[in-house]
């Protein structure tokens, strides 16, 4: 047996605890890690407090990421003693996730540990961070440079958006960080950003084009701020759209789209396929600052994972946060 955490529905709703979890309950996969560490992202908030469905399985061990080192495998690429890291593909939603000391999984849902990266490295990186990299990729790809214009983030003292602010700067950007949190303008600032907007900016009625302020964004939070960030955005640019912690809706008008040629760039890292995600790695161990990186990352052991979860929900964390597992 191995100590996991378990989330379980009851009639009266759901309940979290501690439980010795038995290797053979383990679902179907062709490698079985021991974890050494995880992450807490906004999804895992979710899991944890049960604020929306994202657990479609019970018992669910939560936990959408992970590092740790092969156990044993039957992988052609994977063999016992390699670190290896694993972001999404379904973890801690229909798959047995992180929050555990062992997991068996598919080896074709992992990637070796990026060289340059330490294990608890990449949990601060973590789903989040390898998200603000495919925004930036997505970005880019439709041809935008920091020459354009300037960059918003929204969302921005989050996880994403602090990954994402520390990458638009690494690569030349102007960068204008949205937050809820003014006193974290400095915090913001150390990272990269040259302009902090007040999240309030955002929040007022959406008109169909407003000033055109920003070439490029990368969006958190969806609903009002991401249909205002849009009709706000220059001639020809996008907006890279990855969340909705404002909500799920986009009360937006088209005009920004059909009069400004805008784009609006939708980006997934569940399902991203195995060579977008190690491009993306391999562009994170490279690029990412991790003095920047370290400065945005608290680390918690598993048992602290709860009561982190509903902070996240509430929007109460800052940066990212790293789960001791192992
Ligand atoms: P996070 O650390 O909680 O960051 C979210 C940030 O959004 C908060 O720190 C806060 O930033 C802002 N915020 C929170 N509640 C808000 C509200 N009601 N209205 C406006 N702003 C609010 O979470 P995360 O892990 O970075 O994830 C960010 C979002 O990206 C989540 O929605 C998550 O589900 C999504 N995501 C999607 C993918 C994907 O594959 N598409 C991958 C990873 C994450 P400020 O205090 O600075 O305003």
């Amino acid at each position: 047996t191995f100590k996991a955490l378990v989330i379980d529905k009851t009639d009266a709703g759901q309940t979290v605890g501690f439980r010795e979890f038995d290797e053979a309950d383990l679902m179907d996969g062709d490698v079985t890690i021991r974890v050494s560490h995880s992450t807490l992202n906004y999804k895992d908030g979710l899991a944890l407090t049960g604020k929306a469905p994202v657990v479609r399985r019970f018992p669910m061990i939560p936990g959408v990421d992970l590092v740790g080192t092969v156990e044993a495998s039957s992988h052609p690429e994977f063999k016992g003693g390699d670190a290896v890291i694993l972001n999404g593909w379904g973890l801690g939603e229909t798959h047995l996730g992180a929050y555990a000391q062992k997991v068996r999984v598919k080896g074709d849902w992992l990637i070796p540990l990026p060289e340059g990266l330490t294990p608890q490295q990449s949990m601060a990186i973590g789903t989040a961070g390898y998200t603000a990299m495919l925004c930036l990729m997505a970005l880019e790809k439709h041809g935008l440079t920091p020459e354009r214009g300037p960059a918003i983030v929204t969302g921005a003292a989050g996880g994403v958006g602090s990954v994402a602010v520390a990458l638009l700067a690494q690569a030349g950007w102007h960068v204008i960080a949205a937050t809820g949190r003014p006193q974290e303008a400095a915090y913001l600032k150390s990272l990269g950003a040259a302009e902090i907007l007040e999240r309030s900016d955002l929040a007022g009625p959406v008109r169909p084009l407003g000033k055109e302020r920003w070439a490029a964004g990368i969006d958190t939070i969806g609903s009002v701020p991401l249909a205002n960030v849009i009709s706000m955005t220059r001639y020809g640019g996008a907006v890279a759209a990855c969340g909705l912690a404002a909500g799920m809706d986009l009360p937006a008008s088209v005009a920004p789209f059909i009069l400004r040629g805008v784009s609006l760039l939708g980006v997934d890292s569940v399902m991203a396929p195995r060579p977008l995600r190690i491009e993306a790695w391999n562009r994170l161990a490279q690029e990412l600052d991790l003095a920047k990186l370290a400065s945005m990352t608290s680390i918690i052991p598993l048992e602290e994972v709860m009561e982190a979860g509903s902070r996240i929900v509430a929007g109460q964390v800052k940066g990212r946060v790293v789960v001791e597992i192992g």
